[in-house]
């Protein structure tokens, strides 16, 4: 008898273990992973490449017209370019460098050098840097000219998508991540803001313009989840469902910072970062958005 006791406790123990174990599995794949591949299903898709330590995010029209925003840093040029080239795009209609900061222009030489470019936005500032000469260099080379945004500007990137730029609103900041370039896209009755380094000086003066509607689903968290970014008033403005945080694992800011994510926490965002996903795609159909994994 009290053998079998001793028996049937180990059998407890050992299908709470397995129960465990599939608890554990159940919420490490919530997230689903697939195959980096051309889609030709109507979808607009928004890539944000793993590229560590760095920004680097390929948007895709339905209609297949292209945006990169950011080009990560000095030697991820190959890893965009095979990541952008595994989707059979070889043209990119708009390239984005939200501020000269090395993990944001790092490789958009290397990318303008690569592709068929269309327009090539940048804020109005220079910065004294050689990763920053090679990137006006390489536009030039190419007959391009750098197109200077600022907040109020507006086009579609394509039919029913549209890009609001929403910074930066000054022309003279401290920080040369104030200057980042803030854009907001919508499509149908999503939307997505991707807000660079924008630090609180910009936020503040996003939230003060009555023009600008900052609400949207997903947001591209502000300086890789730093604490210098994403205050409450900002975050409670654009009421995201979803939060994506561009960060490499063990970098040395300390990124993203307990502050951010406890406050996205309070806001019940979800949150997802490429440290602890990689590749993160996000596909709209104008209604719905879904969250994968790609590798
Ligand atoms: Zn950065």
């Amino acid at each position: 008898m009290q053998h079998s006791n001793v028996g049937s406790k180990k059998l407890c123990n050992k299908y709470f273990i397995i129960l465990l174990l599939g608890l554990l599995l159940l919420s490490a794949c919530s997230i689903e992973i697939d195959t980096l591949q051309p889609a030709d299903d109507g979808l607009l898709e928004i890539h944000f490449i793993d590229t560590g330590q760095s920004d680097s995010i390929f948007i895709k029209s339905p209609d297949g017209k292209s945006m990169l925003i950011d080009a990560g840093n000095n030697d991820d040029g190959q890893t965009i370019i095979d990541y952008i080239e595994r989707l059979n795009v070889h043209r990119l209609d708009f390239v984005v460098g939200t501020h000269p900061h090395e993990d944001h222009i790092g490789a958009m030489d290397d990318i303008i050098e690569h592709f068929d470019i269309g327009k090539i936005l940048m804020p109005k500032v220079t910065a004294n840097t050689k990763t920053f000469k090679d990137v006006l260099l390489a536009v030039k080379d190419k007959g391009l000219k750098v197109t200077s945004a600022r907040g109020g500007m507006e086009f579609s990137l394509d039919e029913g998508v549209n890009i609001d730029i929403l910074a930066p609103n000054s022309s003279s900041y401290e920080s040369l991540n104030n200057y980042s370039i803030v854009i907001k896209l919508t499509y149908g009755n999503t939307s997505f803001l991707f807000t660079g380094d924008a630090e609180k000086i910009s936020e503040e003066e996003m939230l003060k313009n009555e023009n600008y509607n900052l609400s949207a689903d997903v947001l591209k968290v502000a300086h890789h989840g730093s604490s210098s970014g994403t205050t409450k008033e900002f975050l409670s403005a654009v009421s995201p469902k979803y939060a994506v945080i561009c960060v490499g694992s063990d970098n040395t800011y300390g990124h993203p910072h307990k502050e951010t994510l406890e406050l996205l926490s309070d806001y019940g965002v979800q949150v997802y970062t490429t440290a602890d996903n990689g590749n993160i795609l996000i596909t709209s159909d104008g209604q719905n958005i879904e969250i994968k994994r790609v590798k």
